[in-house]
């Protein structure tokens, strides 16, 4: 029996294969780089050893590392999770040599489908349907133009070793052909240190449709029905659905039928995934179907399957590891609904889908039920690592059928909060609700054709978003100057009002934003105790604590404002600190950093002048004055000396000197 297993991985599959293992009382062990030292990986784990800095290759992937991390903990047993060393067949070996069982296949099982030339020969004799194109060892590129010729154009290049779909070039006609293999091998050799490549019929209208299926030591193979992956980007996928759109039974039973095949010709032992194209050129997912490769892991949309059968897939990993028969036979497994996936990425959209890590400064997951669910790694305050994969969660739903399956995403959609990093949050919604998809008309070129219709895009920024950031600004100044007349023992200080303390308050009182080039200026009015927002044309844009169902999130200077799934990034421009930006003079009215006031040189009602030190504080044992930014009278003074302050909170208030 398992008993001490370790997570050789990071981020919500490390996560999630803990959340099983506890559950059937394992002791669990993470692993971490220099940068999760604090993730949420580890918080969940039993306990955890640093395996190395941030590069994965010196971590993640360190083979020695995560053994002599199995060894110390006295671990029993390796999850590989997905990615990193899954399917690296030297560490599977390495795990043997050091007596610690892989929850995975053999070495042997990974060689055989590492390659996708080398697979397409054990596929081919067990009679599993291949793409027409040449996969053979002979490399010189004037036959490879020949195949490519034969075959006939268009053609795919794919690296034999590739993965995460890199590597791959498609090639219109003959005379492009031997540009795209050069740079197909250049890319090949730079990612996976192996340059051969293999040329397939390049299919114009494919569905990328893959079976689950589960082996045993005792011979045994089920499959647990096909996943429909043909959103994607960049050859990834993007969102994932069980059972694929319009698949008619038979079909379903011959392409789980095949997979199975494929799995027990390589005598498969646990989790694994068969990937085939299917050409839905006439008949959509009833098309001609072709084995593509075989990834011999636990995938990242496994939690679809989980949906439609009622099965946990991390345990049947972990039984069938212990040695155990599978837990069903294929006729005791049944297909119930349909679950639907998006993956929630820390990328732009607008800007090719370019990676963009950053600090979360929110993530709120609506109320989980037994049809909605949120595998993620990411909690508020964490980072989404520039080292890692930019994934920051899967949204998965399930539904009795595939309409109420993509209405229950949407709504997990608009109800979840994630703000900070810009996502593909607004994406996803745009995609899942177009009526395309909705009718289940998809292929793996679907997000290429209406990317017009899929960008989000809005016009200004909504009232409820500027009314929700300035309740915030609005809420924070009254908490700060409450604490401080608590602190000095004057509940009752005017300081300490929640209404109209303010100096100016007839007149108005100007916030500005930056919403990206633009920008939008609010005149705030605080009438006993109530905040009334206009415009500067006298427009009205809110009132007090009527948001329209946004949220406002952040401090300092930088606000973030989410409704339905979108988030708007603000950030404050306050024109006195503008004034001092040009002059170049330093200092702000925020702590730049969490600190501690040592010294408070002004208070409410005096003049100051540009450059005046105002409040001294201690960070990092240093001291860092904070010096007036203009001419300006102190309106509030926020905290006293031997305060603590966070970084970004509002330490004093300037305002213009009243003539
Ligand atoms: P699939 O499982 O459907 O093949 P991918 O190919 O996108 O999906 O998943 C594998 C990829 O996930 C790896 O190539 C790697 O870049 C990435 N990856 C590996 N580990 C993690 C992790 N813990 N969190 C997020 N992404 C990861
Ligand atoms: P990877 O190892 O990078 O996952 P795959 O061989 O699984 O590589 O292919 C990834 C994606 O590329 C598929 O999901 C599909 O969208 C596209 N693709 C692969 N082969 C073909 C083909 N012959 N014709 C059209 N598209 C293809
Ligand atoms: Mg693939």
């Amino acid at each position: 029996m398992i008993e001490r297993l370790l997570i050789a991985n990071r981020g919500e599959i490390a996560v999630r294969v803990a959340r099983t293992a506890k559950r059937m009382g394992v002791h669990v062990i993470a692993v971490y780089s220099d940068t999760d030292a604090a993730a949420m990986h580890v918080a969940v784990a039993d306990e955890a050893v640093r395996i190395g800095p941030d590069a994965a290759a010196e971590s993640y992937l360190n083979i020695d590392a995560v053994i002599a991390a199995a060894r110390e903990t006295r671990a029993d047993a390796i999850h590989p999770g997905y990615g990193f060393l899954s399917e690296n067949a030297e560490f599977a070996d390495a795990c043997g040599a050091a007596g610690i069982r892989l929850v995975g296949p053999s070495a042997a099982a990974m060689r055989a489908m590492g390659d996708k030339a080398a697979s397409k020969d054990v596929m081919a004799k067990a009679d599993v349907p291949l793409m027409p194109g040449y996969h053979g060892a002979d490399q010189d590129p004037a036959i490879l133009a020949a195949k490519a010729a034969e075959i006939g154009f268009p053609v795919l290049i794919k690296a034999s070793a590739g993965g995460g779909g890199r590597g791959m070039r498609i090639v219109e006609s003959a005379g492009g052909f031997d540009e795209a293999l050069a740079a197909a091998q250049r890319e090949a050799r730079g990612a996976f240190g192996n340059d051969r490549v293999l040329i397939e019929k390049y299919l114009t209208t494919p569905r990328h449709v893959e079976v689950q299926v589960f082996g045993d030591d005792h011979g045994n193979v089920v499959h647990l029905f096909e996943r429909d992956c043909s959103l994607q980007r960049r050859y990834q996928k993007v969102v994932e659905e069980a059972p694929a759109p319009g698949m008619r039974d038979e079909r379903r039973a011959e392409i789980g039928a095949a997979a199975v095949a494929a799995a027990k010709a390589i005598d498969y032992s646990g989790a694994g995934t068969v990937e085939f194209i299917v050409d839905a050129t006439t008949d959509g997912a009833n098309g001609p179907f072709y084995f593509m490769e075989m990834n011999t892991r636990l995938q990242v949309e496994h939690p679809v399957t989980e949906f439609i059968t009622g099965l946990d897939l991390v345990e049947w990993q972990l039984r069938v590891a212990n040695g155990e028969t599978l837990p069903l036979g294929q006729s005791d497994i049944s297909l119930n609904g349909h679950a639907i996936e998006a993956r929630l990425y820390a990328e732009d959209p607008t800007r090719d889908f370019l990676p963009a890590p950053g600090h979360v400064v929110a993530f709120e997951a609506p109320e989980m039920s037994r049809a909605v669910r949120i595998d993620t790694g990411v909690r508020t305050g964490d980072d989404i690592a520039v080292s890692y994969d930019p994934m920051i969660a899967k949204v998965i739903a399930h539904g009795a059928d595939r309409d109420s399956a993509i209405a229950a995403l949407d709504r997990l959609l608009a109800e979840l909060v994630c703000v900070g990093p810009v996502t593909n949050q607004a994406f996803l919604r745009r995609a899942i609700r177009h009526p395309a998809f909705m009718a289940g008309a998809i292929d793996t070129g679907f997000i290429g054709r209406h990317a017009g219709a899929l960008m989000p895009r809005r016009d200004g920024v909504p009232n409820g978003a500027i009314t929700a950031v300035c309740a915030r600004i609005f809420d924070s100044r009254r908490q700060s100057a409450a604490a401080r007349a608590d602190a000095r023992g004057e509940p009752n200080s005017p300081w300490a009002a929640s209404d109209s303390w303010r100096v100016n308050l007839r007149n108005g009182e100007t916030l500005i934003f930056r919403d990206g080039e633009a920008e939008v200026s609010v005149i705030a009015f605080h009438d006993a105790g109530q905040v009334v927002l206009e415009a500067p044309d006298g427009r009205a844009i809110g009132v007090g604590n009527e948001h329209g169902g946004w949220r406002a999130y952040g401090q300092g200077n930088i606000f973030f404002a989410a409704a339905d799934g979108t988030q708007i990034h603000l950030e404050r421009v306050v024109p006195v600190e503008e004034a001092s930006e040009r002059a170049g003079a330093s200092g702000g009215l925020t702590a730049p950093m969490p600190g501690k006031v040592v010294r408070v040189m002004v208070s409410a009602g005096d003049k100051v002048s540009r450059g005046q030190t105002l409040m001294v504080l201690e960070a990092m044992k240093m001291e860092h004055a904070i010096t007036a930014p203009g001419d300006g009278q102190v309106a509030a003074v926020f905290f006293a000396e031997d305060d603590q302050v966070a970084e970004g909170a509002e330490l004093l208030q300037l305002e213009p000197v009243e003539d």
